[in-house]
């Protein structure tokens, strides 16, 4: 995408790589139906191409009069396609080559190779999905859970945009009048009409916050939180990891220190995706190999978005808990932890309230007691896990949420900018200073959804969809 434009016709393999039921050629631009109706032939030699209707029929190389694929194909007038433009489609037999011979075929006949996630953008640039809605599809494509599915489907339907235009719209409202006021107003706005702004500033700052307050669960929702298991050899955290993600997956042996390299596996937590990495010892040693496995512990610890620290609650803690529990809190003190007691199906030599004095002041969010053994509590470490991790937030997937981390950003910054024009309002601070605060959260708000981007920004949203998207 060195350039964006609209003005030429795009072709890209539409569905993944690989052998599939079909596999769709997309064309799109102005030339679609030219490329399209060029190499497709349909049976029917006396059929016209109607919009939104398949055709059945053959590509065929008109150079050599040589059948490509079997197809069905269809063409879509614009506006009331994907993009917005006239689309056309072949749904080949789902193979490489028959699809990669049907694109270069359209190549030969006039389009060019689309860009990462460029039909998308083309449906942004021609005002189909607005910014936010664009990214959502994205996040469709790549929901891990189901609650993530549902909060993707209402951000494409718009659902974030229509809680932003009317806070916008009002702010601009504001800044319109502020500006208006800079040219006639000598020393400063009078009082009155001051007190009008700020109840009106502070119910567009109330709406974002409300909007941040869902990013937390959002972001956990659409990116998964990384939730690693630190403790002791011999504890159980490779049976936990099991336990939660319910399938063999690390390898459980009963010789301590086993688990050499970090396992990384995604379970569905209370319909959070959580990311459960499994680490070897975080304590220094001699051996080559584990050394390597204790850098990436290390590293994961680090990079954790929760810990769960593991005992054994069927011995006393040991020198080993205790030196693996503060390499952990010494690595991510301040990532939230929950102690997990294992093999609570084994008589008890440890209680809930015996291991919390460990860590000082930076007590674990909570104790849970269960069994990766037999089962027992994994019901209450999975709530404490859903519980800890959004912080008391809710997940209201049924609400418009902000599951997004360049969302998240532009809303902190709106809303930064918003206590400025009013601390700066309140205060009497030059005009120009405030209307300057209050552009920047407009600004900030007009990205989300669009209305002030860069290229550069397009390029870097786009450039994560794959080809064909
Ligand atoms: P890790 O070194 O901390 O990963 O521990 P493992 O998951 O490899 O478990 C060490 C040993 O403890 C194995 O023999 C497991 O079968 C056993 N174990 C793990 N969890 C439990 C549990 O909840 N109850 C009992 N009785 N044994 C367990």
């Amino acid at each position: 995408m060195a350039m964006i434009t609209t003005a030429d016709t795009i072709v890209a393999i539409a569905t993944p790589p690989g052998e599939g039921g079909v596999g769709i050629v997309r064309l799109s631009g102005p030339a679609a139906l030219a490329v399209g109706r060029a190499i497709v032939r349909p049976a029917d030699a006396a059929a016209v191409w109607r919009s939104h209707q398949l055709l059945y029929g053959h590509v065929v190389d008109p150079a050599s009069g040589r059948r490509v694929d079997e197809v069905l194909a269809v063409y879509m007038a614009a506006p009331r396609t994907y993009t917005a433009e006239d689309v056309f489609e072949a749904h080949c037999h789902g193979g490489p080559i028959p699809l990669q011979g049907v694109v270069e075929l359209a190549l030969r006949h006039g389009a060019r190779p689309a860009a990462r996630g460029e039909f998308t953008l083309r449906a942004f640039l021609n005002g189909r999905l607005d910014l936010a809605q664009a990214e959502a599809v994205l996040d469709v494509v790549r929901a891990r859970t189901p609650t993530a599915l549902h909060v993707a489907v209402e951000q494409l339907a718009g659902g974030l945009s229509r809680r932003l235009r009317p806070v916008a719209d009002d702010l601009m409202g504001v800044l319109a009048f502020l500006e208006a006021s800079i040219d006639f107003v000598e020393e400063g706005i009078p009082a009155q009409a001051i007190g009008g702004l700020l109840p009106r500033l502070d119910r567009a700052m109330e709406g974002l916050e409300a909007l941040l307050a869902t990013a937390k669960g959002g972001v956990i929702l659409r990116e998964g939180l990384r939730a690693v298991l630190a403790g002791a050899p011999n504890v159980g955290k490779s049976s936990l990891l099991n336990r939660l993600l319910r399938v063999e997956r690390a390898i459980v042996t009963p010789v301590a220190g086993t688990t050499r390299d970090t396992v990384e596996e995604l379970a569905n937590i209370r319909d959070l995706p959580v990311y459960l990495v499994d680490t070897a010892g975080l304590t220094e040693t001699d051996d080559p190999v584990e050394r390597l496995g204790v850098a990436r512990s290390r590293a994961a610890i680090e990079g954790a978005g929760l810990l769960l620290l593991v005992a054994d609650r069927a011995r006393p803690l040991e020198n080993g808990d205790r030196a693996a529990f503060a390499a952990a809190r010494a690595l991510a003190p301040q990532t939230p932890a929950i102690l997990v007691l294992n093999k609570a199906d084994l008589p008890r030599a440890l209680d809930e309230d015996a291991a919390p004095p460990l860590f000082g002041d930076n007590a674990p969010a909570a104790v849970v007691s269960c069994s990766a053994a037999t089962g027992l509590g994994l019901d209450a470490l999975e709530d404490a896990i859903a519980r800890v991790a959004l912080g008391g937030a809710p997940l209201a997937p049924d609400t418009a949420m902000v599951d997004n981390a360049r969302h998240r950003r532009a809303l902190e910054e709106a809303v930064e900018n918003l206590v400025a024009t009013r601390n700066g309002l309140a205060a009497g601070a030059p005009l120009d200073l405030v209307c300057s605060d209050l552009r920047a959260a407009v600004v900030a708000l007009g990205a989300i959804t669009g209305q002030d981007v860069t290229e550069d920004l397009l390029t870097r949203i786009f450039g994560d969809f794959c080809i064909g998207k």
